[in-house]
């Protein structure tokens, strides 16, 4: 929780020497609040006073950095309940698991796999993040072979997952300098797989029976000099999962500070399409990775579109440049559809057009990034918006017709588009599923 001005004025010298700029400490403090101004224009701030504005100032979810390079994770850091009060920062990481019981064969082909789970969505490429390779085996030197072959075969940063500190050491040496996730499941042993996370300068998964076990936890790991902590709170299913999830983010963002931590959760039922709700439900609320063991791509979009949607600013629309679009090898005879520059909206109709294999000009008026009904209620998408964006766009020098589609949801605006604009209106279908049959069957050019 941020300082407030009061607050950070207890720890300053409270001398009013004017050497940080600024007339005085209380107004120093004030700016610092709405972070105008950083502690160490403060020359006289004391060591003690230092100390406590740092530790107090800290966010209360600790930023945890998994890999390096590009590829790198980073989670953490987040300071809401509800993403309407603020949009949250880190978008949760996905990580698919990978057994080292399997046979070096089964264990590349399904690394490779995971590697190449890469999606595109609203023309974003959305994809998972980490591999998540299980020591299911028991052994240590199996495990440090399939770290290996699963850090070259995916290209990811991973998630060494062992019950053992000492074969999490092993892995974690194989595949030095990459700066995996440690697991380690069996509580009894997170002190020794401190040590080897201190050693290897790698983050450390937790798990406990519980938040208040895992509240138990942390201090002992930290007291070791290990700061980077993911926690896992033990639970099997969604509801008691997402309790946990809560709970610990509620306690964090009140500065419980043993709880302060980016957590992770794991599917756990064994059907595949229940898999997919569980890994959605856990990025919606609250969990910084979320492991499964889902590699088909009907289960994965769900979770990585929803991914996209809550980890956008829900202040700010998604939208896309408000312009004349060709969809396909476009020809002077080739129809013309008009949306909205809401970036949801945008795609559906851009992913029908390819679908329906109809080349077409598709027209995003500027709405501010609303869709088409909400666009049309607020007055942001009316005759003379769509009027004025057709003539920017200069269409009318590529084609030999003057047909225009409006979607079937407004066709009450046809007649003043029609006066407006002087072009002929065609109504499409409500739906942008409904494209590719209009398209096919009853689009008629000029
Ligand atoms: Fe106060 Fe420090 Fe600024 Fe001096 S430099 S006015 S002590 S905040």
């Amino acid at each position: 929780m941020a300082l407030t001005g009061l607050e950070i004025y207890k720890h300053l010298p409270k001398t009013n020497c004017k050497d940080c700029g600024v007339p005085t400490c209380l107004a120093f403090a004030m700016k610092m609040a709405t972070k105008q101004i950083a502690l160490d224009k403060c020359p006289h701030v004391t060591d003690a006073g230092k100390a406590a504005l740092e530790s107090a100032s800290r966010p209360p979810i600790q930023l945890v950095t998994i890999g390096t390079d590009e590829t790198e994770v980073k989670i953490g850091n987040e300071t809401q309940l509800f993403r309407h009060e603020e949009k949250f920062h880190r978008p949760t990481a996905i990580a698919v698991t990978l057994s080292d019981a399997l046979d070096e064969t089964e264990l590349a082909q399904r690394a490779e796999t995971i590697g190449k789970l890469i999606m595109e969505r609203v023309g974003t490429q959305v994809r998972v993040n980490l591999v998540a390779i299980d020591n299911q085996s028991n052994d240590a030197g199996r495990f440090a072979t399939a770290a290996k072959i699963a850090v070259e075969k995916t290209g990811l940063p991973c998630i060494l997952m062992s019950s053992k500190a000492a074969n999490l050491k092993a892995a974690a040496e194989a595949i030095s300098g990459t700066r995996p996730l440690l697991y380690i499941s069996d509580p009894q042993e997170a002190e020794a797989a401190a040590g080897v996370a201190k050693d290897e300068r790698c983050p450390l998964g937790l798990r406990a029976d519980g938040p208040e076990a895992l509240a138990e936890l942390t201090p002992k790991i930290t007291a070791l000099g290990v700061e980077e902590i993911v926690l896992d709170s033990g639970t099997s299913g969604l509801k008691a999962t997402l309790e946990a999830l809560t709970t610990i983010r509620r306690l964090s963002l009140k500065s419980f500070r043993p709880l302060g931590y980016p957590t992770m959760a794991f599917t756990a039922d064994a059907d595949p399409m229940m898999q997919a709700v569980e890994a959605s439900t856990y990025v919606a609320k609250y969990a910084g990775i979320v492991v499964t063991d889902a590699t088909e791509r009907w289960q994965l979009l769900p979770v990585l579109a929803t991914r996209q949607d809550i980890y956008t600013d829900p202040q700010k629309p998604v939208a896309v440049e408000p312009k004349m679009y060709k969809v396909g090898e476009v020809a002077a005879d080739s129809p013309v559809l008009v949306t909205t520059n809401f970036s949801l909206s945008y795609y559906s109709v851009e992913g029908e057009v390819e679908a329906s294999r109809v080349p077409a000009y598709v027209l995003s008026v500027d709405t501010e990034g609303t869709s088409v009904l909400t666009a049309w209620a607020s007055d942001k998408f009316n005759a003379e918006t769509i009027t004025q964006a057709l003539k920017k766009s200069a269409i009318e020098d590529e084609i030999s017709h003057r047909k225009l589609i409006l979607p079937g949801f407004v066709a009450v605006l046809s007649a003043g588009v029609e006066d407006e604009s002087g072009w002929s209106v065609l109504i499409g279908p409500k739906e942008a599923s409904g494209l590719p049959s209009y398209l096919k069957n009853q689009w008629k050019a000029v």
